[in-house]
């Protein structure tokens, strides 16, 4: 008999096979898993995984319908409250969220949500199910900015409420960070992505994409001049950070946003296309987040050997404890308590290696986490080709800069009310990564609800 204390397992592509493919690690559950791991749930009174999720899904009620069998049903339940299950079922950091709250997880496992969350989605794109609305027209139109979650379900939920919505991208490619950052063995664009931009479209909502906002047209213009009664702001933080260290403008060192940009979205992976991208052959990761994990897998994918560079020790490493294994097991190899200096150039102007230092963790700093410190004459040389540099984004300013009476912080993070979205501006609002700088595809769509709803009442008392 199955131990209940446990989640049951899910399948993956072995490490060996997979570090030369980009083909998806996780290979989720079938119906006859998805309703053993239901099986384990006890259907608390008081939910804590509810409480858990930033867009409220009705997780014990989904759970109970695939332990029945009634995966449609399933699916309904979940589109009450999520246009993005099949993205949010691999993405989303369930262990700090509903899985974090499970109260399974305090005497063994906790209920795998995450990976039924996926099953049901699949399913349901699998079998052709849609989300079951019906939408009355309301006449009135508003503006989305940006494709990614937040806009997506910012757009979805509006639509629901009848109203006309359009959303304006400027990519030639609707998702954000779905399509542009996470890499395709994670999360697989033209399956999973472009069949839950489907379903967004499917309520009704226009995408308008090569289109950018601040250069094409501005947000005053939308107000003024389009026939737009309301703005909501989802434009993420893209714009990468670098360290200020020497060599750091050589041929060689790219931002990990222009390196998966050019591999996710260009598909320079693919022989088919033409995006050319730096095959290197000892390539280093300068950061420890989610985003140095993904920018790490791509250049082992390429062919290179891959050093993860930290500063802190691993138990500080920001990105999850998975993405975190998977690395491992495919052969990232990890220089923490390290610190670049400089990167060193040759006569081309080419990266040829790094001055890096080791560091010792000393007090708390203000993030709680332990400060590193670096320890005298410990220098030494990484002899490399390529260097990724990880070190986090902000929001790009074109968009504050060019709206009038639009309030941004001095991290050029727009500012905005986490309760419904309402920024300086009167009609305009903003959520996701755009206020909070870099953060998740879950609160970035917690965000996007919220301002949905400002957005409603608004317009509702106008
Ligand atoms: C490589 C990578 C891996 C990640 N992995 C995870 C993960 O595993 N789990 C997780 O939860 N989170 C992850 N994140 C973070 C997560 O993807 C983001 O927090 C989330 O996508 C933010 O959503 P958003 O809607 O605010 O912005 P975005 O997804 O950034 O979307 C913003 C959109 O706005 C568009 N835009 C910007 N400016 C303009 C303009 N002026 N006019 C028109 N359009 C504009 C952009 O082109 C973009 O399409 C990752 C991020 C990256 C970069």
């Amino acid at each position: 008999m199955a131990d209940v204390l446990k989640k049951v397992p899910v399948r993956e592509q072995a490490p060996n096979v997979r570090a030369a493919n980009f083909e998806e690690v996780c290979l989720g559950y079938n119906k006859e898993e998805a309703m053993e791991e239901a099986a384990r749930c006890i259907n608390c009174k008081n939910a804590k995984c509810v409480q858990g999720c930033p867009v409220s899904i009705n997780i014990p009620a989904f759970i109970h319908e695939v332990k029945e069998g009634n995966i449609e049903a399933a699916y309904q339940v979940i589109s009450e409250s999520s246009a993005l299950p099949a993205i949010c079922g691999r993405v989303c950091p369930q262990e700090s969220q509903c899985e974090g709250k499970c109260i399974r997880g305090i005497k063994g496992e906790p209920i795998s949500i995450g990976k039924l969350e996926r099953f049901v989605a699949d399913w349901a794109r699998e079998n052709n199910v849609k989300p079951s609305v019906s939408v009355e027209k309301n006449g009135h139109k508003v503006a989305v900015i940006g494709s990614g979650p937040s806009g997506l379900t910012c757009a979805g939920d509006l639509a629901k409420l009848g109203y006309d919505v359009t959303i304006f991208e400027a990519l030639h490619e609707a998702g954000g960070v779905l399509v542009y950052g996470i890499p395709e063995f994670r999360l697989p664009k033209s399956e999973v992505v472009a069949a839950e931009v489907e379903n967004v479209k499917a309520l009704g909502v226009k995408i308008e994409t090569n289109v950018i906002i601040g250069k094409s047209t501005t947000i005053d213009e939308l107000l003024e001049d389009e026939g737009f009664e309301a703005v909501f702001i989802g434009s993420g933080a893209g714009l990468p950070m670098f360290m200020g260290i020497p060599g750091e403008n050589a041929n060689g060192v790219f931002s990990a946003n222009e390196y998966l940009t050019r591999n996710n979205l260009m598909k320079a992976f693919d022989e088919n296309y033409d995006t050319p991208i730096a095959r290197g052959k000892k390539v280093a990761v300068v950061g420890g987040g989610n985003v140095a994990m993904d920018a790490a897998r791509t250049a082992l994918r390429l062919g290179a050997e891959v050093h993860i560079v930290y500063r802190r020790s691993e138990a500080e490493l920001p990105a999850r404890v998975e993405e975190v294994h998977h690395a491992k097991e495919e052969g990232v190899i990890f220089d923490l308590l390290t610190n670049p200096t400089e990167i060193l150039v040759d006569e081309n102007d080419a990266v040829r290696g790094m001055k890096c230092i080791r560091m010792e963790l000393g007090e708390p700093d203000a993030s709680g986490r332990r400060r590193p410190v670096a320890i005298p004459g410990s220098e030494f040389e990484l002899e490399l080709d390529t260097v990724i540099m990880s070190l986090g984004t902000s929001p790009n300013p074109l968009i504050s800069s060019t709206t009038i009476g639009l309030d941004t912080n001095k991290r050029k993070c727009i500012i905005a009310s986490e309760e419904n979205g309402q920024t300086s501006k009167e009609g305009v609002f903003a959520g996701g990564d755009a206020v909070t700088g870099a953060a998740t595809v879950i609160l970035a769509m917690g965000a996007g609800k919220a301002a949905a709803k400002g957005i409603h009442e608004f317009l509702s008392n106008k």
